[in-house]
């Protein structure tokens, strides 16, 4: 049994021999024609060329795209589409452990830092590497903050404002002779 995905030397018989820290599963390609149709595009792949056999290893698909059965087994969420090149969309790294914005709910963090709404890949997914996804939930954070600050400051300033109008000359600049600037 082969990864059918081009240049992954996935097989039953090397990952079984390696000492890969993590185990590597193999998938079939669904049935279901429009899933079929998604996953075959996503690789590259004809229906005419694929074996009946053809399978892709667990290496094409996110964390957030399996789930461990009762039985102990990995399985992939029906839905998901496999991918050759999985990389962070903000720091381009492709060898950390990758999280999809949309279940890590950043797409809006990820919007507001840059400007720009969240753009579609293509055959790339919206992914973003265990740091950026940190950073993404840091800079929310801070943002949040940075408006709470704001909000409070306004209102100070406004209340400070009426409270000049109602005390005229409090905050008005010093007339009496004071240290002459320097010319
Ligand atoms: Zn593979
Ligand atoms: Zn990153």
């Amino acid at each position: 049994m082969r990864c059918c995905v081009p240049l992954c030397r996935s097989t039953r018989e090397n990952v079984s021999t390696s000492q890969r820290k993590e185990n590597i599963t193999f998938y079939g390609f669904p049935s279901e024609v429009h899933l079929r149709a998604a996953w075959l595009k996503a690789l590259g792949k004809q229906d005419s060329n694929l074996s009946n056999s053809a399978v892709v290893c667990s290496q094409h698909f996110l964390d957030d795209e399996m789930y461990e059965t009762e039985s102990g087994f990995r399985q992939v969420y029906a839905g998901a589409v496999p991918s050759t090149v999985q990389v962070c969309m903000i720091c381009l790294d492709s060898d950390r452990k990758l999280l999809l914005m949309s279940k890590h709910k950043l797409e809006e963090a990820y919007e507001k830092l840059t400007g720009y709404p969240l753009f579609d890949l293509g055959k790339l997914k919206q992914t973003v590497c265990v740091l950026c996804a940190q950073r993404l939930r840091n800079f929310r954070r801070f943002r949040a903050k940075s408006l709470r600050a704001r909000t409070l400051m306004m209102d100070l300033v406004k209340k400070q404002d009426s409270a000049e109008q109602s005390s005229p000359g409090q905050l008005v600049p010093n007339k009496s002779p004071g240290i002459k600037p320097r010319v």
